[in-house]
């Protein structure tokens, strides 16, 4: 491995994740660096990727990024969950929100007061119990002074890039516009030592970020790093993405809708709303996948339907000699619950951690690769959970769903929560017990028996509890204003 100190970073691609990149590293050790990014406007860009999750909220405090400034350039709303709708039966409605669900004690989660409550008649929804999903419900929303609220973003794709660069130009990242058309290798490490523009400008860097999305130009074109295919339990390979005019106020959730092969995505900004349909070719043909969008999508279309095609699954090295994958060059789980953006920023914020300044060594890199494949199979997992524990009768791809073999490790974890309704969060593991809880149960998998710990509270206590939990969220959602009133006053703030 090469042992040269790392000075020189050069970032392939300018999306969501090679901006990110640049943001991070510039704020972050600037000093220490100099970052130059490459992209092409004859290529451009996915164009997608518009939901995210609440560790983005993090990472951009950790950047020291302006909230009002951010929504109000990025024209993005705020996000409490996912509605999914007609996932395990058609007509079913669950929210996946991001908040906490009741209080749990040492003993046990929450969830099993409100099974003791339910087995004895009474308890209500377990929604009942959470603050963000009573306010996504409501269609409220609002930042308290006092208390909390854990909430995530929807934003502009397009528009959250160019934020980006106007926050790393002004610190020192150096933007070159041009086509990348060669890669060139130490002839004897194939280390990468610079890349040819086909303006004849040569890129020397120490360090590559391949941020050139599913090409993946330098970490596979350029060293074969390899890729395991999840296809066989993530079989969506397409989306049909569109933008349409919004028909009514934003929502603060995004609404995840299957169909007969896949989904369909709405996802409410402030000028506009992101449509999308996710679907698996081999049981959906492209023609009568874009007659399905057309039948679904609510108001006028911006744009024409974009095609894009994708394959389930991860690089196998993410960090490969001196080219580091991120983005959709590193590998992509599927769109379902918002997590690309969040393992962008995540693998940025590990690289500051790890960053290799006295040279690059197997060791670091080793440990890098472990700790992003362990977090995107935990990922994959929870994505296949949806897909998997549905009973739709409506033929071929929710049967095969429901029928193929699923990953030891979730299997694991459906047979301690239907046996037990146990669920945990492992380490590395980004979803919450609250996550696996609500789509466990939003995915009617029942389990058999609960824990007791609610029949060790005296009678009456334990209902007494869980109305006064209830209700003091009812109230306060209720003193709560309406999601674009509070968008609108937010950022005018
Ligand atoms: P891209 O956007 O493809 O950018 C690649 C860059 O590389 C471009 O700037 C391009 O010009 C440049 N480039 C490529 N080749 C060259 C070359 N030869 N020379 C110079 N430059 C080059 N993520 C979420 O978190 N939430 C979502 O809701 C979500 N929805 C999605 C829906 C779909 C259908 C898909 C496919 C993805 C979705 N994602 C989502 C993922 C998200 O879109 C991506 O993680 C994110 O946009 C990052 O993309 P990227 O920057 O890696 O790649």
């Amino acid at each position: 491995m090469d042992q040269a100190p790392v000075r020189r970073i050069v970032i392939a691609g300018g999306g969501t994740a090679g901006w990110i990149a640049a943001a991070a590293l510039v704020k972050l050790i600037g000093p220490l660096i100099e970052v130059t990014l490459v992209e092409s406007d004859e290529i451009g860009t996915v164009g997608v990727g518009e939901s995210t999750i609440p560790t983005a909220r993090t990472f951009h405090q950790l950047l020291g990024i302006d909230e009002r400034a951010f929504l109000r350039e990025t024209s993005s709303t705020f996000k409490l969950g996912i509605l999914f709708e007609d996932w395990a039966k058609q007509g079913d409605r669950y929210i996946h929100s991001f908040g906490q669900i009741g209080k749990s004690t040492w003993m046990g989660d929450f969830h099993h007061f409100w099974m003791q409550a339910r087995a004895e008649g009474w308890g209500g929804e377990l929604g009942d119990y959470c603050f963000e999903y009573q306010a996504a419900k409501a269609g409220r929303f609002a930042i308290p002074d006092q208390g909390h609220i854990n909430y995530a973003y929807h934003l502009d794709a397009g528009r959250y890039a160019r934020f980006l660069r106007g926050f790393a130009e002004p610190q020192g990242v150096v933007r070159v516009e041009g086509r990348i058309e060669r890669v060139e290798q130490h002839p004897e490490t194939g280390f990468v030592t610079a890349l040819m523009l086909a303006s004849g400008e040569r890129l020397e860097g120490d360090l590559f970020l391949d941020c050139t999305g599913f090409r993946g130009l330098l970490i596979e074109q350029t060293l074969q790093a390899g890729y395991a295919d999840w296809g066989h339990w993530l079989p969506t390979d397409s989306a049909l993405a569109v933008q349409t005019a919004s028909v009514g106020p934003a929502v603060p959730y995004t609404r995840a809708t299957a169909h007969e092969a896949g989904w369909q995505w709405r996802i409410p900004l402030q000028h506009r709303v992101g449509n999308g349909l996710v679907y698996a070719q081999a049981f959906l043909d492209d023609d009568r996948a874009r007659a399905l969008l057309d039948s679904r999508i609510e108001g006028e279309k911006l744009i024409e339907p974009r095609m894009i095609r994708f394959k389930a699954g991860r690089r196998r090295k993410v960090w490969d000699k001196n080219v580091v994958a991120l983005g959709l060059a590193s590998g992509f789980v599927e769109p379902l619950e918002s997590t690309s953006i969040h393992l962008i920023m995540i693998a940025i914020t590990r690289l500051v951690q790890l960053f290799p300044f006295g040279g690059v060594r197997d060791g670091v890199t080793a440990r890098f690769n472990a700790m992003s494949t362990a977090e995107i199979e935990k990922i994959r997992d929870f994505i296949i959970l949806h897909y998997h524990l549905n009973q739709r009768g409506d033929g071929g791809f929710w049967d095969q769903c429901r029928t193929m073999a699923i990953p030891d490790s979730l299997a694991e974890r459906i047979a301690a929560w239907r046996d037990g309704a146990i669920a945990w969060q492992a380490s590395d593991d980004l979803f919450r017990v609250d996550s696996w809880v609500q789509v466990m149960l939003g995915q009617r998998l029942e389990p058999r028996s609960h824990h007791h710990m609610g029949r060790m509270i005296v009678e009456g206590e334990l209902q007494g509890a869980l109305g006064k939990l209830k209700s003091d969220i009812a109230n306060t959602v209720a003193q709560m204003p309406a999601h674009q009133d509070f968008i609108d006053r937010y950022i005018a703030g």
